[in-house]
């Protein structure tokens, strides 16, 4: 498989009074396209600020970062809107709806932003809510559906515009065991369709229903399991 992202050494850094934390330090790592990888650590380890660097909200101070190929670290804001907006689908913590639009009309914008024509909007939106289980709940208000069906909804609009890569920050944090289960069976299911997914997790459990592990300890990466699908390295030597 062809690699999907590729970081060399980078860093980001945030000062914190007189001295600087290293929030992320010195990451290396290769992801190709189709595997599920989870990225663990203890809170504060810098896996948000790892996500957020590959998912291109921030810059690294430092090092070099490949997307399809492409140096995407100092690309200009515009060119990094597009491809946040075309490449990548975010899934967070807490799912973040628009509480007056309906789960269809809700996982229709990211291909409102695209300017896809409508029809095409609804039939795409409507495959979307049914794989994720959801083909019923079209015309119910966030706040007629559960915690776990809002952040189906959020996968689903994830997803609708067919993105390179899946980041997901603690995408089970906020929900019940038995819930949190069944988006994780949701997750191994996207990936069998051949997605590429990226899980920030503290916990080990949720980690282990990923394809890889990746660990980070005070920004850096202390262990990284290789790849079930017999990848040479998974983690570049630094
Ligand atoms: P995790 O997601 O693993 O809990 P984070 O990436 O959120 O870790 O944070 C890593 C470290 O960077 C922490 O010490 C945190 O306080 C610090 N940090 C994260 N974001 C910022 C920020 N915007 N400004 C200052 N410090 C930050
Ligand atoms: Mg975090």
């Amino acid at each position: 498989m062809q690699p999907l992202l590729q970081t060399v050494r980078i860093s980001k850094y945030y000062p914190s009074g007189a001295t600087v934390i290293r929030a992320v330090y010195g990451v290396s790592l290769l992801i190709k396209q189709g595997e599920f990888v989870a990225i663990r650590g203890r809170s504060g380890s810098g896996k948000s600020t790892l996500m957020n660097l590959l998912g291109l909200l921030e810059r690294p101070d430092t090092g070099e970062y490949l997307l399809q190929g492409q140096a995407v670290a100092e690309l200009g804001e515009d060119k990094r809107a597009a491809l946040r907006r075309h490449a990548i689908g975010f899934i967070f913590q807490l799912p973040v709806l628009l509480p007056r639009a309906t789960a269809l009309e809700n996982v229709e914008l990211p291909l409102i932003y695209a300017g896809v024509p409508r029809p095409q909007r609804r039939r795409r939106a409507k495959d979307a809510l049914d794989r994720v289980g959801l083909a019923d709940r079209g015309h119910h208000w966030p706040s007629q559906l559960s915690g776990g069906e809002q952040q189906r909804v959020v996968i689903a609009r994830a997803i609708v515009n067919d993105p390179a890569l899946i980041l997901a920050d603690e995408p089970t944090g906020a929900l019940d065991s038995g819930t949190s289960d069944e988006i994780l069976s949701l997750f191994e299911g996207l990936h069998r369709d051949g997605r590429t997914i990226i899980m920030v997790t503290h916990a080990n459990n949720v980690a282990d229903r990923a394809q890889r592990q990746i660990t980070l300890h005070d920004g850096r990466i202390v262990q990284g399991v290789g790849s079930s699908a017999g990848s040479s390295f998974a983690v570049v030597p630094s």
